[in-house]
């Protein structure tokens, strides 16, 4: 058998064992000779297996005397890594992936308003007024979007949000970034945040979708 293919049933094999430990993130699965050892393969492999797993973010490799291969919290970053190089590959249109975000995003948008917790109302108001905080204004927008996502309690269709959200430019483009308009752009975003928060905290889920719509119709404007 081919070593890479040997290197992807072992980072599946140590991926299972994971799951079926219940997925202890932090735990330490062994120093590299000790695992060499229980899985009965080499060196090459085992670090071959690792490099997968540790690009899909599922276990990350510490040095040291209590170091070794840890277990840790997959986040969707390799989703998003994985999403851009085939779109890029297909040289997907900027327009299709703001049609794809404004559907995904107004159904977050109307989920949210339906099911937000109480906890959920807290992190949407902290994420506003992060925003008019200042620093770093561009980070600051796109949490909103990851809270509303989160709020659907529908972890799916908040990683596709969020995968989405990650391939365009949210709310401003390079060149208005580095333009004056940046406080205009900034200021109508967080209005337009605060509506549809608003209609989130309401319960009024039409009200939320149609704002949401409307917010990143606007913003379209603003991409070119
Ligand atoms: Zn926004």
């Amino acid at each position: 058998m081919p070593s890479t293919k040997r290197a992807e049933e072992l980072a599946h094999v140590l991926q299972e064992d994971i799951e079926r430990s219940g997925w202890p993130v932090g735990e330490v699965l062994g120093s590299e000779t000790e695992l060499v050892g229980r899985y009965d393969v080499s060196r090459s492999i085992l670090r071959e297996a690792v490099r997968i797993l540790e690009h899909h973010g599922a276990v990350r490799t510490k040095r040291g005397p209590h170091g070794g291969l840890i277990v840790a919290a997959p986040d969707g970053v390799a989703l998003v890594r994985s999403a851009r190089i085939v779109l890029e590959y297909e040289r997907v249109s900027v327009d299709n992936l703001l049609e794809a975000r404004e559907l995904v995003e107004s159904a977050t948008a109307r989920l949210a308003a339906r099911r937000r917790s109480d906890e959920d109302i807290v992190k949407l108001e902290a994420a506003l007024a992060a925003e008019t905080e200042g620093g770093d204004a561009v980070v600051s927008f796109a949490t909103l979007h990851d809270e509303i996502a989160n709020a659907t309690q529908n972890r799916v269709l908040a990683l596709f949000a969020n995968v989405v959200d990650s391939l365009v430019p949210t709310h401003v483009s390079d060149e208005s970034r580095r333009g004056a308009n940046m406080a205009d752009i900034s200021r109508e975003a967080n209005r337009a945040h605060q509506r549809i928060v608003e209609a989130i905290v309401a319960g009024d889920d039409a009200l939320a979708e149609r704002r949401m719509l409307r917010h990143l119709r606007a913003s379209r404007a603003v991409l070119r």
